[in-house]
């Protein structure tokens, strides 16, 4: 104990004492449940297990449900007192109304987490449940509550027994005391000691104490009294503006399921419009279009009477995106999705243009985001978590932060450095102290309330609030819609520095591994939908098909819902992934349905009576493909135009002679030499045409390693490298040659785990293949493969959504230190002028590159929150590209594109048709512009070409269209219009910016 606590110590003695005092029990509860495993709707309330509940009885496990049903009555000889009910059932509540409409919100047993403790955040417990205001005395109680037995992060808690269960007066003198007093003591506490401010909160509250050791109804108005001559004291100084905004924070998915979010969101949306009739200035925002539409879904009741509180000014819808969804892992069509929606929603619902991007708890913030920022018409962001960094502390926490395209966006983190702040003297007090721009701008924001877990304000924020507006020691405060926050902070904008490049959190690098089924499904769906989306153009244009427009949207919105911050980084619960993994599985299914009837109705008008026997080989990239195909055990080189196909002879004589060699120690073709020694490692990778070794001297390739990770699904040691839990030891290996592929597999085991690899050359490509298959089932461990390569750079390339940023290859500072481990998407790139080697993957994302290697993060084993994390099989290929030159000059962009989307061929019937047996629906004249996406127009007019500039240039690019264009539109990324482009038979021409993303309709 120091001597400061000393000090107050008998004070807070006292705070604990009025605490005792506010409510007088006077009768009890009876409580019934019926408990059921999952929640049932109102209707069927009484569908589950009955049993009368006694306090002190278990209620139910972990995550089951319960109506319950509080009956009671006022006594007779109590009148004109106000009476709650006082409830703890262990876990959380929605009170509805005789209607089974939710009403408001209990929460109780919080559990610890977080940078900031409890104690910081206050008595976040809600269990009051008012009754009445002024009872006459006889009155019977009789209210239903939907309950789940977990607390606020998903916990059991107290064995889920009832606790409490009673009808009280609220003594109205003595609860404004306590918030009086509290408000003061917590002023006091952490105020400068040697003010006179300090000195006069202290006398005050000593004397008010003193008082109270008296406990009555007359020393507590005595010690009123005294108290509110210090809170009339108004702040005369020159301090902060503080705008606050009450805010629940609610992670979609973690520690509890999506059920249990649906419930968490009726619970606090419903207690926040509660809080709002009780508080007439209290404004609430919310985020997460998602949460909205689950709420109109279930509970169109609260939706409505949400709307209203937006149309009164009292409730901000918040965000942008369809979800807070993470920024590192989702690619760049899927962010764009994610305003495109989650914008639509807000325009559509509430009439709201949302200008402000709300990401408070989200790891890391890629450099793509602000250009999508600006081109969806957002100019704000809000976060927190760069706070959480554990090695450096950002600069500043108001300043503009600018992306690797150029475009520029306001940022604001609140000083006080948590989204769930206490609205307490003590949270102003850190506001100011952590504020670092402070001379810049008088502005700051405070986002208070309980989260993570939902709930949000309680009563407690706001009778602090009520006594803090204007008070002598703290800095001003008023509750303010952040929208509003933005345009005042605005103005001060010339003033304010300017952070280039991604925002990176050095902390949670272990979510670019962590599950990585979730990865491999989100890669291989974004890609899917970029194909159905183009497949349905296409027959809709040629043969009149329907495009699928409402299953494209479902199935979007579900796929950005799992982007979610704790979903797709693989920190929730086993839950949520046993969940979620059957639903990627289905959508999968459903994308190739829809895709192949899609080409069932386009490809008969093909053209394809010259042909015994077609195939038709598509190519959805946005540029030639050459390449070796098999077909019917014979292999032929096909060139395949720009985003088109091609119909071939399916049944030819290969005539063929390929150079391809394979031996026990080494596989070869036209380009490299691949050498492996006894274990299987590589040892030696020739490049004949470059006549030069890729591997730097006497250090080798594909070196599978198994470190030590005791970590959990977020964060891994900073030290595993010095930490190594073994190597895979090679069991078998053959090889053999395919027509132009030369083939090493390998078969590897560590403890109880397998490793396979197919490492492949072919005829013609630089790309040295490692297609795996590993049935993983380590605890604690994280798999990598590295290769050191004889390259020397001060910085490497990684791919980024529309674009690529470079990093450090050294640690000389504390910031490049902290990059132990980096997002990138489908390639690194270590280059120096002459030469260079990229390291590609097709749902990998952590990487780590020092020095000379390149090394990828291939699976983790946490044990929390899901033990059984990636302990299954996993499918995934990797890719060492060898190139000359540098990375742009080495082709790493198509590469690596090509990696991840393979020909695709379709048998046809010979025929005629309208369409020729060769076809390209766009191409380009210049090889720096990449297609991410064709759709058919959100308003129905017309099709959405979306383009972006992949190498960091300024170019005109030529756009050649195989249809007949009469109109082309440039549009904003949510397809509003900019300009006209001039159309010249059917060709474009559309100026791009480094890294610029264009958006062009095309009618
Ligand atoms: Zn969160």
């Amino acid at each position: 104990m120091n001597a400061t606590q000393s000090i107050f110590q008998p004070l807070e003695k006292i705070l604990k004492k009025i605490d005792q005092h506010i409510f007088t029990f006077i009768n009890d509860l009876t409580v019934d449940i019926w408990k059921t495993k999952e929640p049932v709707p109102y209707t069927d309330r009484k569908t589950g297990e009955h049993k009368t509940l006694s306090l002190g009885d278990q209620w139910g496990d972990l995550f089951d449900c319960a109506w319950m049903r509080f009956t009671g009555e006022v006594p007779a000889n109590i009148s004109g007192e106000k009476i709650v009910c006082i409830i703890d059932i262990s876990g959380e509540a929605n009170v509805v109304d005789e209607n089974g409409h939710p009403k408001s919100c209990l929460t109780t047993r919080y559990s610890k987490f977080g940078p900031i403790n409890m104690d910081y955040e206050g008595r976040p417990v809600k269990k009051i449940v008012p009754i009445v205001e002024k009872c006459v005395g006889g009155e019977s109680l009789d209210f239903w509550a939907d309950a789940g037995n977990n607390d606020l992060f998903g916990n059991f808690q107290n064995n889920g027994v009832l606790v409490e269960a009673y009808v009280a007066i609220q003594n109205q003198v003595t609860y404004d005391l306590y918030y009086d007093f509290e408000v003061l003591l917590d002023l006091c506490i952490h105020i400068e000691p040697d003010s006179d401010r300090y000195d006069e909160l202290y006398i005050a509250l000593e004397k008010a104490s003193k008082l109270l050791e008296n406990f009555n109804d007359n020393s507590v108005l005595e010690a009123r009294e005294i108290l509110s001559v210090e809170l009339k004291k108004e702040n005369k100084e020159e301090t902060l503006l503080v705008s606050a905004s009450g805010h629940a924070h609610i992670d979609l998915a973690w520690l509890w399921p999506i059920r249990e979010t649906i419930r968490k969101g009726a619970r606090t949306f419903s207690h926040a419009l509660q809080l709002m009739d009780e508080y007439d200035d209290y404004v609430f925002g919310a985020s997460q279009p998602q949460l909205y539409q689950w709420m109109k879904d279930k509970y169109p009741e609260l939706y409505d009477r949400v709307k209203v509180a937006i149309k009164n000014n009292r409730w901000e819808p918040l965000g942008g995106m369809w979800v807070e969804s993470d920024t590192n892992i989702p690619n760049g069509e899927s962010l764009v999705r994610q305003f495109l929606y989650g914008k639509a929603f807000f325009k559509k619902e509430f009439g709201h243009e949302l200008k402000n991007l709300f990401l408070p708890d989200v790891f890391g913030y890629s450099g793509a985001i602000p250009q999508i920022m600006k081109k969806s018409g957002v100019d704000y962001f809000t976060t927190i978590k760069l706070s959480w960094d554990k090695f450096v502390r950002y600069p500043h926490e108001t300043f503009f932060w600018q992306g690797i395209d150029g475009s520029k966006v306001l940022v604001h983190m609140p000083p006080e450095g948590t989204y769930n702040g206490p609205a307490a003297p003590r949270a102003l007090k850190r506001l100011e102290a952590n504020y670092q721009d402070k001379d810049t701008t008088k502005h700051a924001l405070m986002i208070y309330g309980v989260g993570d877990g939902g709930g949000g304000p309680s009563r407690d924020h706001l009778e602090r609030l009520k006594r803090s507006a204007n008070l002598d020691g703290i800095s001003k405060v008023k509750h303010a819609f952040i929208s509003d926050f933005f345009e005042t902070l605005e103005k001060d904008g010339d003033k304010f520095q300017t952070w280039v490049g991604e925002l990176y959190l050095g902390h949670h690098q272990g979510t670019l591994t962590t599950q990585g089924k979730s990865k491999w499904f989100n890669r291989k769906l974004e890609f899917a939908f970029r194909d159905l989306e183009y497949s349905s153009i296409l027959s809709q244009l040629f043969s009149g098909s329907v495009y699928p427009g409402k299953e494209i949207e479902d199935m979007w919105k579900e796929v950005l819902l799992y982007q979610f911050h704790d979903i797709i980084p693989g920190s929730s619960i086993k839950r949520v992934y046993d969940e979620s993994f059957p639903r990627y599985e289905a959508m999968m299914k459903e994308t190739r349905k829809l895709a192949n009837s899609a080409w069932d109705t386009l490809s008969t008008t093909i053209n394809t009576s010259e042909f015994a026997n077609p195939v038709l080989v598509r190519n959805t990239l946005s540029w030639e493909r050459h390449e070796w195909l098999k077909l019917d055990e014979n292999w032929k080189m096909v060139t395949i135009p720009s985003m088109g196909y091609s119909v071939i002879e399916s049944r030819f004589k290969d005539s063929s002679k390929f150079f391809i060699k394979a031996t026990e120690t080494s596989i070869e073709n036209d380009i490299l030499k691949v050498v492996f020694d006894g274990n299987g490692t590589i040892i030696s990778i020739f490049d004949k045409e470059q006549n030069r070794e890729v591997l730097a001297e006497n250090q080798v390739g594909n070196d599978i390693t198994v470190y030590e990770d005791g970590g959990d699904a977020w964060d891994f040691p900073v030290d595993y490298r010095g930490n190594i839990a073994g190597q895979f030891e090679l069991k078998k290996s053959n090889y053999f040659t395919d027509g132009p592929k030369a083939v090493m597999c390998q078969e590897r085991k560590f403890g109880s785990s397998t490793l396979t690899q197919d490492i492949v050359l072919i005829e013609g490509s630089r790309k040295l293949d490692f297609i795996t298959h590993v049935d993983w089932k380590e605890d604690d461990k994280m798999l990598r493969t590295s290769f050191s390569v004889d390259i020397h750079a001060t910085e490497y390339t990684s791919e980024i959504q529309f674009g690529h940023v470079k990093r450090p290859t050294h640690s000389n500072t504390q910031w490049e230190f902290r990059q132990f481990e980096n997002a990138a998407h489908k390639w690194v790139d270590l280059s120096q002028p002459d030469y260079g080697v990229a390291l590609m993957n097709d749902c990998k994302y952590g990487h780590y590159v020092k020095g000379n290697v390149l090394d990828i993060n291939l699976l983790r084993s946490p044990n929390w929150p899901d033990p059984t994390a990636d302990r299954s099989e996993h499918d995934f290929t990797y890719s060492l590209f060898p190139h000359r030159g540098n990375h742009i000059q080495g082709e790493v962009v198509k590469n690596a594109y090509e990696l991840n989307v393979l020909l695709d061929t379709y048998s046809l019937k010979s025929q005629s048709g309208e369409l020729p047996p060769n076809w390209s629906f766009l191409s380009m004249d210049c090889d720096n512009v990449v297609v991410s996406s064709v759709k058919k127009a959100e308003d129905g007019n017309g099709i959405i070409v979306r383009l972006y500039e992949a190498f960091g240039q300024n170019n005109q690019a030529i756009l050649t269209f195989g249809i007949d264009i009469k109109k082309a539109l440039l549009t904003n990324l949510i397809e509003d219009k900019i300009e006209d482009l001039s159309v010249e038979t059917n060709t474009i021409t559309v100026p791009f910016k480094p890294f610029e993303i264009q958006t062009i309709r095309i009618i």
